[in-house]
């Protein structure tokens, strides 16, 4: 008897190949690029659980879905996340089109959303508007656990508010996502970087901590010191991360505005007896980023444990090309979620299996089967039938291993009065209906309760 394998556990058989290969010295098979990866159908119902669960929660907050391109013209990210950030200086794809217009597979969601919210005019539908995101984007790091080049975000953000409980909110959303998901050990870590005002004068302290250090920063950060020196902090290198350790922070230069509405947003959390920790160091990658900054970190993930990340933009919109409008939001990587979902075993809900397998005793009943199995999915109920002309005990095989609740078998003498079998598969239990009445069963509302009766 062949073995039939499940979709996850083909491993082997990967290195079988690998190993084939390896011996022959050629190359037999196209894999996937680096850096990607298959969703097989035995882990899509992870990623249904989690897209679900992320829709249902960001509509109960209000949130309308936005879907944009895949790819932009490159001058949306450079002039949004800032040419000097490692996403645009090292992470994008680019590539020009027919007509040399250069293109970028989007690298995040944000400036997206706000060429959207600018090129349709939203701002005449409401002052405020609350948008949701879900998809791919594209970075090309270098690949790790978790990480890959094409991964998948979703994110919200609040469009036309200054308001600090739009901060709060949108922490709050993140939450909740999680803790519907059934995650648990999150953490957050909140910070303020600042507005345009205080930033400026931070930066000029910050040049001249570092003025006498740059001899020792990494190649990098040598440019980046004169470029755009709030880069530095983001270093990941040893050396400069000493550096960085001592270095003064945005939080103690706020201004007064900054300071209050930092001091807002945290009551609004607080009264929501929300857990947070204070990280001065934390100033997200991306240029665009005012005031309020946010990490939801998973303590079971490792090294790369920040699950959601966002914050405030106020100037984002004015930059590309819109009248001042502040706003806020995050985004967090649904890879990362469906790792920790693994790492904390969260039960799924079960899988609903097929209510009606059409099985038939010869291949000469099969027009009438097929009939038949189109009947029963008009009546809104699942069906299935197998295609490979095997036995009926291998579709009764089948039937089990799929799940079905009740096989419906079409045989030549029944056939003849009208009549099919029946089986109830957990049960096990079945008779002979007819069809006229085994289709009457399967109207209604979509369920299989009515077959109980007929079995
Ligand atoms: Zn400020
Ligand atoms: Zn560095």
């Amino acid at each position: 008897m062949i073995k039939r394998l499940s979709w996850n556990t083909n491993i082997d058989i990967k290195k079988e190949k690998e190993e084939k290969e390896e011996k022959e010295g050629i190359i037999l098979f196209i894999r996937v690029p680096k850096g990607t990866q298959d969703i097989l159908p035995g882990d899509i119902s992870k990623w249904y659980y989690v897209e679900d669960v992320i829709k249902e929660i960001l509509n109960k907050y209000g949130y309308i879905e936005i879907r944009t391109p895949f790819f932009e013209y490159t001058d949306l990210f450079v002039r949004s996340i800032g040419e000097s950030t490692d996403i645009v200086t090292k992470e994008m794809f680019t590539f020009p089109d027919r007509k040399g217009r250069s293109l970028t597979l989007r690298p995040e969601g944000t400036a997206p959303v706000v060429r959207a919210y600018l090129e349709n005019s939203m701002n005449r539908i409401s002052k405020v508007i609350k948008l949701f995101y879900l998809g791919p984007m594209f970075r090309c790091e270098k690949p790790q656990s978790g990480r890959f080049r094409q991964f998948n975000q979703f994110g919200i953000e609040i469009i036309g508010t200054q308001a600090p409980a739009a901060d709060a909110e949108v922490i709050l959303t993140a939450l909740d996502v999680y803790k519907k998901l059934g995650l648990k050990n999150l953490e957050i870590l909140i910070n303020s970087v600042g507005c345009k005002r205080c930033r400026a004068d931070y930066i000029q302290k910050l040049k001249k901590y570092l003025e006498n250090k740059k001899d020792f920063l990494c190649s990098e950060c040598k440019e980046r010191y004169t470029k755009n020196p709030l880069r530095v902090l983001d270093c990941k290198k040893d050396d400069c991360k000493e550096i960085i350790e001592e270095a003064p922070v945005i939080i103690d230069n706020l201004c007064q505005e900054c300071e209050s509405h930092f001091t807002e947003v945290k009551s609004y959390l607080n009264d929501q007896k929300i857990i947070f920790y204070e990280d001065p160091r934390l100033v997200r990658g991306l240029d665009y980023y005012t005031k309020t900054a946010f990490e939801i970190v998973s303590g079971k993930l490792g090294a790369q444990n920040s699950i959601a990340g966002g914050g405030r933009y106020d100037d984002l919109v004015e930059e590309l090309g819109g009248s001042p409008t502040p706003a806020v939001g995050f985004a967090a990587g649904m890879e990362r979620m469906i790792i920790a979902l693994d790492q904390q075993k969260v039960a799924l809900p079960p899988k609903k299996g097929l209510d009606i397998f059409v099985a038939k005793v010869s291949e000469k009943n099969q027009d009438r089967a097929f009939r038949l199995l189109q009947q029963i999915r008009n009546a809104n109920l699942s069906a299935d039938m197998d295609y490979s002309g095997g036995s009926l005990k291998s579709q009764m095989r089948i039937a089990n291993k799929i799940k079905a609740r009740y096989t419906v078998i079409v045989g030549e003498e029944e056939i003849s009065k009208n009549m099919v079998i029946l089986r109830n598969m957990h049960t096990k239990e079945q008779k002979e209906v007819k069809i006229d009445s085994l289709i009457k069963y399967c109207q209604g509302d979509g369920s299989t309760d009515n077959l109980k009766e007929a079995v």
